[in-house]
């Protein structure tokens, strides 16, 4: 099975996983990218996979149906693109043969979905707008406490996993990090890698589960620093939801 990161827009992936066959992609908000993908290589599009609603994600569905043989699939509390096939937390589906676990991950939006593939030798998630590398998404809908326990979710999946995001904000995001944390030499030898890659005109993702433990602060809320940092940002306790609260405030506005 094959991961192929298709941009789109200024700063969006479209997913696509193909066999040499048939190809399965997540979250097209442009129908254009896929198209050319699966007649560069003569594939058949056999899924697709919906996080959210959100416009960038769902914005090339029904422009792709045409060449759409199987479900769309998508997050039961969302009104996404009809027919889908709406999934709820738990849910499992077969994509390219391959079984697909379904976690529900609201503070996005209020119905985020993710898709987690664990019984391979490297795991795949499909996280939307939740977790970013070095980052998180905005709460648009949700409150810091479910975005945060959203975020817990995914930090314990396997080391190995395959973070594939839904935006390249790795330079961005990793220059809020070093002001949380500008000690982290994890997190510094990780900002000059993803440099040369953006250099070299290449994404910084997939990222791994691993790592971004070691260098996404939304992820370090039980780090000493981390706590002290948001403790000078006004955070109002000790605890994750109100560490994560605290950054994530600081991160809206932060240039
Ligand atoms: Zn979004
Ligand atoms: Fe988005």
């Amino acid at each position: 099975m094959k991961l192929a990161a298709l941009p789109a827009f200024a700063d969006n992936y479209i997913w696509m996983l193909h066999d040499g066959v048939e190809a399965v992609v997540v979250d097209p908000g442009d129908e254009g990218p896929v198209i050319a993908a699966l007649d560069a290589m003569s594939l058949q599009l056999t899924a697709i996979l919906v996080t959210h609603y959100h416009a960038d994600h769902v914005g090339g569905v029904d422009a792709l149906r045409p060449r759409l043989r199987g479900p769309v699939y998508a997050p039961a509390g969302e009104t996404i693109p009809e027919p889908n096939h709406p999934l709820m937390d738990g849910d499992q589906i077969q994509v390219l043969g391959h079984r697909f676990q379904v976690m529900d991950v609201p503070g996005h939006t209020a119905g985020h979905i993710a898709y987690v593939q664990q019984d391979a030798e490297a795991p795949l998630l499909f996280c939307g707008d939740t977790l970013f590398s070095g980052g998180c998404g905005r709460l648009f809908e949700g409150t810091p406490a479910q975005m945060h326990l959203s975020l817990q979710r995914l930090a314990a999946l396997p080391d190995s996993t395959q973070v594939c995001c839904t935006h390249e904000y790795t330079l961005s995001n990793l220059r809020f990090a070093a002001a949380v944390e500008p000690h982290n030499a994890a997190l510094q030898a990780y900002t000059a890698h993803c440099q040369a890659e953006r250099a070299a005109g290449r994404p910084t993702l997939p990222s791994r589960i691993a790592l971004e433990r070691q260098i996404n602060p939304f992820l370090r809320s039980a780090e000493t620093t981390v706590v002290d940092t948001a403790l000078a940002q006004g955070a109002s306790g000790r605890s994750g939801p109100e560490v994560f609260a605290a950054l994530r405030r600081w991160k809206d506005n932060f240039r």
